[in-house]
């Protein structure tokens, strides 16, 4: 099929019932930037269905990896959901998004902010050497409604211990406690200047770069609370801070 890669699952690791990852290897992967996305696809009644997923691998690695989550009354999430290791699944050749560290001014300090699965492509880029040139110190937040979403905690503890000091995580969790988390969304926390508190830092458009990541509300909140803090999204014609994917 022109224009597309078949690959085969190599392993889809369930997190939760409905949190999965899917690791995939074909002849040649598509070529992609840390925080980039690609389509998947499936054949469905003699039709292609295919959906935007960003890659969680790093460029330099050779298996494919996208974690995402089963949407119950969705055409796709769910037949990919159910993929096991030797079945197969349509890469398109053809990688798009602005959510790259090519894509934002340099600066001091890089915040990535996410929600659920749009952790995938901040661990993309954390996995790049490129980041931790660019940067003196690098947040990563998640933010998810309940402990069992919060996946992928091995490799962040990794890079923890690889990185030190130059190297945050906080999770946020919404709807139920626990210990270490921020108990509200992260625009909440940024207006009440608990990111900043906690790291002792004021957020401002000289030093600070923001990624944002995930769905709408999010999102949104966040940039209505950057901009009181004088930082803008970032477009070419028009540098700011920010930059952003959102998934919808
Ligand atoms: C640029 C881009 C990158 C994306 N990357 C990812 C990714 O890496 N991981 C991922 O899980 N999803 C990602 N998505 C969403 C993904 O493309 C699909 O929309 C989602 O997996 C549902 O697919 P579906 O065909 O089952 O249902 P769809 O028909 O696509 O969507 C059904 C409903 O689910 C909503 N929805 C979409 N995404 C989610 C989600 N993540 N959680 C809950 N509801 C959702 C939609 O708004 C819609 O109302 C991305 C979207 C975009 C635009």
């Amino acid at each position: 099929m022109e224009g597309w890669v078949e690959a085969t699952v190599v392993e889809n690791k369930r997190w939760n019932q409905r949190l999965c990852s899917l690791r995939v290897t074909a002849d040649e992967l598509p070529e992609f930037r840390a925080g980039q996305f690609l389509r998947l696809g499936l054949e469905v009644d003699g039709e292609l269905v295919a959906r935007p997923y960003s890659l969680v691998n790093a460029p330099h690695e050779a298996e494919g990896e996208f974690y995402f989550n089963k949407v119950d009354e969705g055409p796709l999430s769910p037949r990919l959901h159910s993929l096991e290791q030797g079945g197969k699944v349509w890469l398109s050749k053809m990688v798009a998004g602005f959510l790259t560290l090519d894509d934002i001014p340099p600066g001091k300090r890089l915040w990535m902010l996410a929600t659920g699965t749009a952790l995938g492509p901040f661990l993309s880029i954390l996995k790049t050497e490129q980041v931790w040139q660019q940067y003196q110190q690098v947040m990563l937040v998640h933010g998810v409604r309940s402990a069992d979403e919060l996946a992928y905690s091995d490799l962040i503890s990794e890079i923890q211990k690889q990185q030190g000091e130059n190297f945050v995580f906080l999770k946020s969790v919404t709807r139920e406690i626990v210990v270490d988390a921020l108990p509200q969304r992260i625009p909440d926390a940024i207006a009440a200047g608990h990111l900043e508190a906690l790291l002792g830092v004021t957020i401002n458009p000289d030093e600070d770069r923001v990624m944002l990541c995930g769905n709408p509300g999010m999102v949104e909140g966040c940039v209505t609370q950057l901009e009181i803090k004088g930082l803008k999204r970032h477009r070419r014609r028009n540098p700011g801070q920010v930059v952003m994917e959102i998934y919808k």
